[in-house]
């Protein structure tokens, strides 16, 4: 390898953290951006600048110590990364990429006008809009995303076209939003593309994702997904076009819906790794963060297939208590062959908060499901 450099990463969540484990495997050094002193990435940065991602002083701080930039969050002040970017500061993904994702408007805008499939959408910014909208599709139920600040599904609502019709007082959001035909799906899945500076693209095999319904959060992530063989190459054809059609250079992580009526939808890319990928770290060749890596410090893509199936389960905050904490069942679940616990380091556990995962490899999709089983009825959160 060339000379040493120096990556900068907004962002000091697990992302981060995961991140910066496979840039020490290479030796190289990072520098986190982070207004929580004891974020999970902190600990083993390289080093840390205390500040906040929605300011333009710190952002500007960490590129000027920094060879490339990236980001492991998505709600950082734009206007910085462009003008980083206008000071020929490479950031990887780009800013007008992150802008458009910032906006889940323009994002739909997007996908319709480069012929990507997705739910059909209108963008709505009063009542009135909401009402003349749904008066006018023919949908049962829908689905309102608020363009802009929204997170694992905060901001996003599920709703039936009828109630809002009869009570227009029931219109969550204010703001500009997005209003999209509710999809019923058989599965969603998130395919995850890597794409280099010389246009080299590969990706990831499709993940199977399983939500808790109450906390919209992803709770059980199966690799391969389910699907049949055409449904998915289907899907990664589709998530290799949306990043080509932005001309991507990055990680990106693409979530699809398989429609109950055969058809693929794209939901939403993010341009960052993902919890989606957190399995790749041992069930792939080649993890998610080492192929940001690779992209960062310009060497050629990895491998993405699969060594082993594999189930991703979520370590999540108890819902009962916010405070110390200590992982329960680690003993027992330590037994099973194949079974590897990441922990973020959180100070403090809140309900639902993500606190750590565990990859469960198994020689069949069934038996890591099976093992699954038995580590999520032990391993829990608990107070200390
Ligand atoms: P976030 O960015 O907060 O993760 P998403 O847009 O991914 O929000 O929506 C959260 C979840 O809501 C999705 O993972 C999916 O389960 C559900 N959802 C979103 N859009 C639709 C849709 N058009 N049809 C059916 N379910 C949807």
């Amino acid at each position: 390898m060339a000379e040493k450099k120096v990556i900068g990463v907004i962002g000091g969540g697990q992302l981060g953290r995961m991140f910066i484990e496979e840039a020490i495997r290479y030796n190289i050094d990072c520098i986190i951006l982070d207004a929580d002193k004891n974020c999970p990435a902190s600990a083993i940065a390289h080093d840390h600048i205390i500040g906040s991602i929605t300011e333009s002083e710190p952002i500007h701080q960490l590129a000027k110590r920094c060879d490339v930039l990236t980001y492991e969050i998505e709600h950082i002040l734009i206007e910085s990364l462009i003008e980083i970017e206008a000071q020929e500061k490479k950031l990887i993904p780009s800013a007008s990429i992150l802008q458009m994702i910032q906006d889940k408007g323009m994002q739909k805008k997007f996908y319709a006008d480069k012929q990507i499939p997705t739910a059909d959408f209108e963008i709505v910014s009063s009542p009135e809009n909401w009402l003349l909208v749904l008066q006018k599709k023919n949908w049962k139920k829908f689905v309102a995303k608020l363009c802009r600040d929204g997170y694992d599904g905060k901001g996003v609502e599920i709703l039936e076209t009828k109630n809002i019709l009869n009570n227009p007082d029931l219109i969550p959001f204010k703001g500009q939003t997005v209003l999209e035909e509710f999809i019923e799906s058989e599965m969603e899945i998130a395919i995850i593309v890597a794409r280099n500076e010389q246009g080299d693209i590969n990706c990831f095999p499709a993940v199977e994702m399983e939500f808790d319904a109450d906390a919209n959060l992803v709770t059980m992530l199966i690799c391969p997904a389910r699907t049949t063989h055409e449904i998915q190459n289907e899907a990664e054809k589709i998530a290799l076009k949306v990043v080509k059609e932005m001309n991507g250079v990055g990680l990106f992580a693409v979530e699809l819906f398989l429609g109950i009526d055969g058809k693929i939808y794209v939901n939403e890319t993010a341009p960052r790794p993902h919890n989606s990928g957190h399995h790749t770290i041992e069930a792939c060749y080649t993890s998610q963060y080492e192929q940001l890596l690779r992209i960062l410090i310009g060497l050629p893509l990895g491998s993405t297939q699969i060594i082993k199936p594999s189930v991703m389960l979520n370590i999540l905050g108890s819902k009962n208590f916010k405070g110390k904490y200590f992982l329960d069942g680690m003993k027992e679940v330590l037994s099973i062959e194949g079974v590897y616990i990441h922990m973020y380091g959180k100070h403090e556990s809140k309900p639902m908060r993500k606190m750590g995962h565990v990859t469960i490899l198994g020689n069949t999709i069934e038996q890591a499901i099976d093992k699954a089983k038995m580590v999520q009825s032990v391993l829990k959160i608990s107070q200390l």
